[in-house]
């Protein structure tokens, strides 16, 4: 079973989008897992710290190395060959090929960064890589880490209705998806394409490459690079 493991400081933030739908739905038939750590419970002292201010002086909090990593080892048990993510701003932005790498493996750990993030050495240490989700700062990993594991449930086999659905979206092939149209046929004044409702299976596909291709030129020209 595809097995994911949360590190972070705010369990309570899961499986949340996780635990409905399509996500909710195969977790409940044992197609994945889903277990959280609370960072805090390695805290140190009667608070249970788990950040102190940052070397050099500047604003904000950083969680802590020997706290992390104290919450990683006690967690993960040895040898396991899971990819460890840190969500981060500062990682390799995550892409469909990534997605379609990670849902192949065993599963994930994920870390969840807070504050100003965490210790730069015990992302060296525990061999931590970092992701990130796009050009923006959120206040914290979870919701970062529920985009991954969103993006790799519905592509582990079994998860979506039919395996074929996952082929032919948006990056797959470096193309952004063609125009989708249902019922009901005319609405307010537009209609479906013609050729949508030809019935001539060759000529739908050839229509649906070229808007592919025009949206993918307009709207996003670097996939096309
Ligand atoms: N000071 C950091 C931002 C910290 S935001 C910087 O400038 O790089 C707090 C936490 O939110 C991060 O540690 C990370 O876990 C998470 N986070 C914020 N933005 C993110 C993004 N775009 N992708 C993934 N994680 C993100």
């Amino acid at each position: 079973m595809w097995a994911a493991s949360v590190f972070t400081l705010y369990p309570e933030m899961f499986p949340g989008p996780a635990g409905l739908s399509l996500s909710g739905d195969a977790r409940a038939r044992g197609l994945w897992s889903l277990e959280t750590k609370n960072i805090r419970d390695h805290g140190l002292g009667r608070h249970r710290a788990v950040d102190d201010s940052p070397a050099g002086g500047g604003p904000g909090m950083v969680i802590r190395a020997d706290v992390l990593a104290a919450s990683l080892d006690a967690g993960i048990p040895d040898g396991d060959g899971r990819p460890r993510l840190l969500m981060s701003p500062r990682g390799k932005p995550l892409t469909q090929a990534r997605v379609r790498e990670l849902v192949a493996g065993p599963g994930l750990i994920i870390v969840c960064g807070r504050f100003e993030g965490v210790d730069e050495r015990v992302i060296e240490a525990r061999g931590l890589e970092e992701v990130s989700i796009g050009d923006y700062i959120l206040s914290g990993g979870e919701i970062a880490a529920l985009v991954v594991l969103d993006a790799c449930v519905r592509l582990i086999p079994g998860v979506m209705g039919k395996e074929a659905s996952g082929k032919e979206e948006s990056f797959e092939s470096n193309l952004l998806e063609y125009p989708q149209f249902t019922r009901p046929r005319d609405w307010e004044g537009r209609s479906i394409p013609d050729v949508l409702l030809s019935g001539d299976h060759a000529k739908i596909a050839k229509w649906r490459r070229s808007e592919a291709e025009r949206l993918t030129r307009e709207r996003r020209p670097d996939l096309l690079d």
